[in-house]
């Protein structure tokens, strides 16, 4: 018996040559390549089954840079597995890693021009801006220039939370903002290269299926050790049946209000779903959890206050990747923790055996 091959890396060079060599090896690889993001930096994907098959499902990773350890991972792993890698008569799977290959590099979450690229998929009638009142709420909260060594964090959220509640204050957080750049969970002013790329070169390479699954893989959201989906934009009754047939008790409500979700723009699913139709398109967004949504945001506060505040030594990038606010986000994005990388290796087996269900399951009458 081999060793299982290594899955997780520890900089975004290692995984894309993790995926070519996954695609490279595996027989059933049809098209592959790479496209220039940033130069440098590249978007990397490849087909497996039939190209021009009615029935197409994607994985994409690495939206969210950093997530995309995780993503990629399940991406090899898969690939790496003859037998899960059938998807059957008039299927096919696109594969695309690392969406945001320059957040990947750098450990960050967004993009190079600090873009949550999961806020920046708006219509083209909807400007750039939004309600950000809520946002300004709690923006010095979450965007100090100065960071504290005793960070009295934790105590300013409990007092928002006990002011505002937990909803109103993860809306206000999480929602997506348009009005401070350097700020975390900015949705940039314009659609971003990774954007573009998925709405006038991906997507019209699914053009006229019958039907597409799209699984965006993402990381922190969630208890460790649990997997947990969302289906993504306004799926009509039949397609809400059909993913909760296939996906069952891995399935959350992503409803404003729920447990789980809170309101967002710009999220990139519900808009390519509705650039391409709505009707033959069923996203899901899975997220491989390690932490609550405060350590979360925590992490992402202080990375992003060394991005731009920090000491000149480590700001805009040039920190070395065991400074210690980058480990922190590489904890709760991306941990070291055999134990946890093994589950998530496990779920994307899983995933994919509900994937393929969902693809090639029959149209069911409409559930009332
Ligand atoms: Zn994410």
């Amino acid at each position: 018996m081999t060793a299982s091959p290594q899955r997780f890396f520890e900089t975004w060079e290692a995984a894309r040559d993790a995926f070519r060599a996954a695609a490279a090896a595996h027989p059933n690889v049809g098209a592959s390549g790479a496209i220039d993001i940033l130069p440098g930096y590249t978007l990397d994907y490849a087909w497996t089954g039939d190209a021009d098959a009615a029935r197409v499902l994607v994985y994409s990773s690495g939206l969210h840079g950093i997530e995309g350890f995780v993503g990629g991972a399940v991406q090899c792993e898969l690939l790496g597995d003859d037998d899960a890698l059938r998807p059957g008569e008039g299927c096919a799977v696109l594969w695309l890693h690392s969406l945001n290959p320059w957040g990947m590099a750098h450990g960050r979450r967004v993009n190079e021009s600090n873009v949550d690229l999961n806020r920046n998929f708006l219509p083209e009638n909807q400007a750039f801006e939004a309600d950000d009142a809520a946002y300004a709420r709690v923006a010095g909260l979450l965007n100090p220039t100065r960071l504290r060594r005793l960070d009295p964090f934790y105590l300013h959220v409990a007092l928002q939370v006990a002011r505002h509640g937990l909803p109103t204050l993860r809306n206000g957080i999480a929602r997506g903002q348009y009005s401070q750049p350097n700020g975390i969970f900015f949705g940039g002013d314009r659609h971003e290269t990774t954007t573009r790329t998925l709405m006038d070169t991906v997507l019209p390479w699914l053009a006229g299926r019958e039907r597409v699954v799209w699984i965006d893989l993402h990381s922190g959201r969630g208890a460790r050790g649990d997997v947990v989906a969302f289906v993504d934009g306004a799926p009509t009754a039949a397609q809400g049946a059909r993913a909760h047939a296939a996906f069952g008790d891995m399935l959350h409500a992503w409803e404003p209000g729920s447990e789980l979700g809170y309101e967002m723009r710009g999220g990139m699913l519900p808009e390519l779903a509705r650039r391409y139709d709505a009707d033959r398109f069923e996203a899901l967004t899975v997220e491989f959890g390690t932490a609550g949504d405060i350590a979360i945001v925590k992490a992402m506060r202080a990375e992003n206050w060394l991005f731009h505040h920090g000491p000149a030594a480590s700001r805009g990038g040039r920190a070395p990747a065991d400074h210690p606010l980058r480990q922190a986000m590489r904890a709760v994005f991306n941990p070291a923790d055999p134990a946890w990388q093994r589950g998530a290796l496990a779920h994307g087996h899983d995933i994919h055996r509900r994937a393929l269900r969902l693809l090639t399951a029959p149209a069911p009458a409409v559930v009332a």
